[in-house]
């Protein structure tokens, strides 16, 4: 299953963070999660027919960036086209590039 880059979630925080976003907007905690799995957001289309069928010609899919309080679980979702450097892929699938941590 596909995750974003360790360091292109710590960016987008980084960005959030100076564009003020510190707090969850429904219960003012503090403690805001990065979730490393994108949210998928199928776009365009002729409308709801079922989620399983296949993706028209016409139809898309947005990935979306997700932040969770920790708290109340509201979700904010982030257009990671905003985000994204251009002509990488921000995705990766397997085991964490960053894990190699000390001792371990
Ligand atoms: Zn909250």
């Amino acid at each position: 299953m596909a995750r974003w880059r360790r360091s292109f979630l710590r960016e987008v925080r980084a960005e959030l963070m100076r564009l003020g976003l510190s707090a969850c907007p429904v219960c003012g905690a503090s403690e805001l999660e990065m979730l490393a799995r994108p949210r998928l957001l199928r776009v365009g289309g002729p409308g709801a027919q079922g989620w399983r069928r296949r993706a028209d010609a016409d139809e898309g899919t947005d990935h979306l960036i997700a932040v969770r309080c920790d708290l109340c679980g509201h979700e904010l979702l982030f257009d990671s086209e905003r985000y994204r450097r251009s002509g990488e892929s921000e995705l990766v699938s397997g085991p964490d590039e960053d894990d190699d941590r000390p001792g371990g």
